[in-house]
């Protein structure tokens, strides 16, 4: 009795793993048809400056609308494709249709950057640098209009191939920014380091201004911290007025979250 009980539930689960590895692998090769028919497409939301209340940036953020599951979210897919070469040809696309975007935006008189963001398979990747330089000359866009994000923990992980393209990124002239900081362990002395000229912080911080005293401290010295290297501070996720007002009363340079724009297609944003 005991036995075929077992069995069964062996079963189950083998069942049930096989579907969900079924749905990843359809949902990899829908991922590679949609990359190949340039299905994907790229949202942008505002960074605005809180001193002067300006749009001084926009994030591009990859967007995947499915055929039949509607919206993918990044979370879901990004994961998928840095499981193989496929985040090459991902990165490589939003590379080119942001870079396209923007620097048209710019020729017809509008001043922001561009912030992307890098994957760490993309960091180790040999080809990124060329083909950073191709998307500023083909599309005119200047280099420091451009800023890369990488995560704090893709920034952390100290492999050599990944310093060897930040230092080649930096020559260039393009932007560097940490992203998500605050969830990794990064010490004064590595930012330092590293010299980027961003730093967001991570969006669960920020949620939780005006609401938790440790948040606000958290924030507060995120923020010395990174103006004693001198970077910029972007807030990630600001949702309300209390927290864009006891940003800039934290002295908090830039921020960005669904209260000052969420992220939208570029006709939608600029007409
Ligand atoms: P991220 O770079 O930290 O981007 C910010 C994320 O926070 C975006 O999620 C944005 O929609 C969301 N967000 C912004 N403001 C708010 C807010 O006020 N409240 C809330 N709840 N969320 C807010 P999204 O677009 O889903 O992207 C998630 C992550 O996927 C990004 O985090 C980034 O790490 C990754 N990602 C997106 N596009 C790309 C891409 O082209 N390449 C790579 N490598 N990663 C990408
Ligand atoms: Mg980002
Ligand atoms: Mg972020
Ligand atoms: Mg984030």
């Amino acid at each position: 009795q005991a036995k075929t009980l077992g069995r069964g539930r062996y079963e189950f689960f083998d069942v049930e793993l096989r579907r969900r590895m079924q749905r990843r692998l359809r949902l990899e090769q829908d991922l590679r048809d949609a990359v190949r028919l340039g299905k994907l497409w790229a949202a942008y939301q505002p960074v605005v400056d809180l001193r002067s209340g300006k749009m001084v940036a926009v994030e591009g953020l990859l967007r995947w609308t499915h055929p039949v599951h509607g919206a993918v979210p990044p979370a879901e897919f990004i994961p998928l494709a840095e499981e193989s070469d496929l985040i090459r040809q991902l990165g490589s696309h939003v590379l080119r249709m942001t870079t396209h975007e923007l620097a048209a935006r710019r020729r017809s008189g509008l001043d922001v950057e561009l912030k992307i963001n890098l994957s760490t398979r993309q960091l180790d990747d040999p080809g990124l640098v060329p083909e950073v330089e191709e998307a500023l000359r083909t599309t005119g866009l200047p280099a420091k209009a451009l800023c890369l994000e990488i995560t704090e923990s893709a920034l952390m992980r100290d492999s050599a191939l990944a310093g060897e393209t930040l230092a080649a990124l930096r020559e260039i002239g393009v932007r560097l920014a940490i992203d998500d900081f605050g969830t990794g362990y990064s010490s004064l002395a590595q930012l330092q380091r590293l010299t980027l000229d961003t730093l967001k912080i991570d969006r669960s911080f920020v949620m939780r201004l005006g609401e938790s005293a440790d948040a606000e401290a958290i924030v507060r010295s995120i923020i010395a911290m990174a103006h004693a290297v001198k970077l910029t501070v972007v807030a990630e996720g600001v949702e309300h007025q209390g927290q864009l007002d006891l940003l800039r009363e934290l002295d908090c340079d830039q921020a960005q979250g669904y209260y000052l724009g969420k992220p939208m297609p570029a006709r939608e944003l600029w007409g």
